[in-house]
């Protein structure tokens, strides 16, 4: 086990965000704001376009999948913990088409929500920090 840390709820934030922002850096701002250092994030709705990433292992990088296109955010799901002392969100994010096929990945910068209904479950404890990992050259819990 790597990375382990206990937490208790304790508190529950539910809020939408409006059509047109950017999802990345509305959730981002969000825990900033707020100073949620620890917890979860559960998402769905819709969004206008979508970035996605995809963790190339053998490369270590990022490849991004843009879909200019109308989606369902059938689901998205991340976590909070702390990189460089700061809160952090890691998410991703699993979107359908018309025709219910789906897509999915890392949530990236320049997904653009159509809709959106967002619940953070923020925890008290030791919050998780990020640190690079060697390894994998991710920014994983330590
Ligand atoms: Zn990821």
């Amino acid at each position: 086990m790597i990375g382990y840390t206990v937490g208790t709820m304790k508190q529950c934030h539910v809020f939408r965000v409006a059509k047109g922002v950017d999802l990345a850096a509305a959730l981002q701002s969000f825990v900033q704001e707020k100073g949620v250092r620890f917890g979860e994030i559960i998402a769905i709705g819709a969004v206008e376009k979508a970035t996605i990433g995809y963790y190339h292992q053998a490369s270590r990088r990022y490849e991004t999948l843009t879909f200019e296109e109308d989606l369902e955010i059938t689901s998205c799901l991340g976590n909070i913990s702390l990189k460089d002392g700061q809160p952090f969100v890691h998410a991703h994010i699993t979107l359908a088409d018309r025709a219910g096929k789906m897509v999915g990945g890392h949530l990236m910068p320049g997904t653009i929500v159509f809709a959106c209904e967002v619940i953070v479950h923020e925890f008290e404890g030791a919050a998780p920090v990020r640190t690079m990992d060697d390894e994998t050259t991710l920014f994983l819990w330590q």
